[in-house]
């Protein structure tokens, strides 16, 4: 059973938080309040209770937004376009491979191939994109994985969809075939911790936190070397 949870990272903005087992994966479904279209980002394994959380509060995807490819972020990608036909998954371009390829998506070596639809839209840094009423722009932010990307939401605060990128006093791990901390180190000092202090990040896995606090409490990247 998924753990459902709503959040107010900022007034102008609705967050469902589904966390799946078994890796605690947060899949988020975004919306403007006054608005029932929403964007599902990286849908994990839970589907069933990730459609009724959508379901249940009267909301329609417009797109799949993907973080990156790795499989317990995409594994209810197909169960979603099931349910909603036609919506387009978006993911970072270096990181398209892994929606179709059980090896690279890392879930071959778990026993159990995960795969996903092929995206229908390659998302490269500085995109911006305008779905259900979300001002967003894409950050490619690699280390954890070649092309993840985050999802960075104007508004006050701004919010950063960031998956396995930067966590509450944590980061994602860059031990995978396309890791690399000094990239994800890099890009996170100079890409992240450049938004203002109360810039909400909510991560892939884990609490919510700030650029705030991991300015000063990220054990793995202090904000100055
Ligand atoms: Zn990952």
């Amino acid at each position: 059973m998924a753990t459902v949870s709503s959040l107010t990272p900022a007034p102008s903005v609705a967050v469902v938080r589904v966390e799946s087992a078994p890796f605690a994966e947060h899949a988020y479904v975004v919306h403007r309040p006054d608005r029932s279209d929403c964007v599902v980002v990286d849908p994990g394994f839970e589907t069933g209770d990730l459609i009724d959380a959508i379901v249940e509060r009267g909301l329609t995807p417009a797109a799949i937004l993907l973080t990156h490819g790795h499989s317990d972020h995409i594994a209810g990608c197909h169960a979603v376009r099931r349910r909603w036909p036609g919506m387009p998954i978006l993911v970072g371009r270096d990181d398209a491979d892994k929606l179709v390829d059980a090896v690279a998506n890392l879930s071959a070596a778990f026993g159990v191939a995960i795969t996903a639809p092929p995206a229908d839209r390659l998302l490269d840094d500085g995109d911006q994109l305008d779905l259900a009423g979300l001002p967003l722009t894409v950050i490619a932010l690699p280390g954890h994985s070649r092309g993840h990307v985050v999802f960075v939401l104007a508004g006050h605060p701004i919010v950063v969809l960031g998956g396995d990128v930067l966590f509450h006093e944590g980061i994602g791990r860059t031990d995978f075939p396309d890791g690399d901390f000094t990239s994800l180190a890099t890009g996170i000092r100079s890409r992240l911790y450049a938004f203002g202090p109360d810039t909400v990040v909510l991560p892939g896995h884990g609490p919510p936190t700030t650029i705030g606090h991991e300015r000063i409490h990220n054990p793995f990247v202090p904000a100055v070397d």
